[in-house]
């Protein structure tokens, strides 16, 4: 089995390491074909061929595009497109705007229970200004000594009802994998166990992102239990969806799953990297 590492988040989204440092680590850990998958953002992927090519990696382009349905966050990963397609540049540019509006509110969320400061502060973390994250909140949060962890700044602060939280409305799934297909690339349903849907929920996610050319899901992440990984193996064949493999690594603080550290995919299913086969670079 080829060990592939499909997601995984670099400074310039909310990971804590360069495209170059991630290359470096992936090759050490083993990893034979990487793509890095910054979230709303392509800006990354010239310097990781790169840095994949001075490894002798692999390389298949990447990205996590944030999507609204059905009144929550999906991410659906993208694979193997081409980088400079200006659909797919615009679509993800315009998916980015927005991000600093809601930082502003966050941080004024936060004001209001006594966190003075958090925009400049979760600033301080950030890479690209076009990216500021929940993540680079609950950086600042654990600095400031609010919380002991990541985890626990979500947990209290950053998720729906709490004072950090702000809803936002990202991309259609449409939208998301179109950009993605008519790129020449392959649209991916991340870390599906994440949703919290409903069966019916989940249901109507799959077939309609199947509707809308989607090829593939997340079964192996460094997000799913062996037993959520089985389950969407089922999945996976139940909708006639390629398979794909990613450690979602984004800081070797705060990351359980280290790139290329991910048990193989199950034997029955197709890999996303076999339909990708003439977009591996
Ligand atoms: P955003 O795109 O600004 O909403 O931030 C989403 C990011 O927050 C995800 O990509 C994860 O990196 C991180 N995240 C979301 N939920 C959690 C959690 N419960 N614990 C730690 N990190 C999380
Ligand atoms: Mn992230
Ligand atoms: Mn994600
Ligand atoms: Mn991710």
């Amino acid at each position: 089995m080829l060990n592939a590492d499909l997601h995984c988040h670099s400074t310039v989204s909310d990971g804590t390491l360069t495209p170059e440092a991630l290359a470096g680590r992936a090759k050490a850990n083993g990893v034979e074909l990487w793509a890095l998958t910054d979230h709303d953002e392509i800006g990354g992927q010239q310097r990781a061929l790169e840095a994949a090519r001075q490894q002798g990696m692999k390389y298949l382009t990447g990205t996590e595009i944030s999507v609204t349905f059905a009144g929550q966050t999906v991410h659906i990963v993208g694979l193997g497109f081409d980088h400079r397609d200006p659909a797919l540049v615009e679509g993800l540019r315009r998916t980015r705007g927005g991000r600093g509006e809601r930082a502003q509110e966050m941080s004024d969320g936060l004001a209001k229970v006594g966190i003075h400061g958090a925009y400049e502060g979760a600033l301080k973390y950030v890479g690209n200004p076009e990216l500021i994250s929940r993540t680079h909140f609950a950086r600042f949060l654990v600095e400031a000594g609010v919380c002991k962890d990541t985890p626990e700044v979500f947990r209290k602060y950053l998720t729906e009802g709490k004072p950090g939280f702000v809803p936002h409305r990202w991309a259609r799934l449409q939208d998301a994998v179109q950009w993605i297909s008519d790129a020449g690339g392959l649209a991916v349903i991340a870390h599906p166990a994440r949703y919290g849907f409903t069966p019916n929920e989940e249901y109507a996610l799959f077939t309609e992102f199947k509707a809308h050319g989607g090829r593939g899901v997340e079964v192996v992440t460094g997000s799913h239990s062996t037993l959520e990984a089985a389950r969407y193996a089922e999945t996976a064949l139940e909708f006639g969806l390629a398979a794909s493999r990613g450690s979602d690594f984004h800081s070797p603080d705060e990351s359980h799953t280290d790139l290329g550290a991910l048990p193989w995919l199950p034997g029955q299913l197709t890999p996303v990297w076999e339909l990708l086969a003439d977009r591996i670079q």
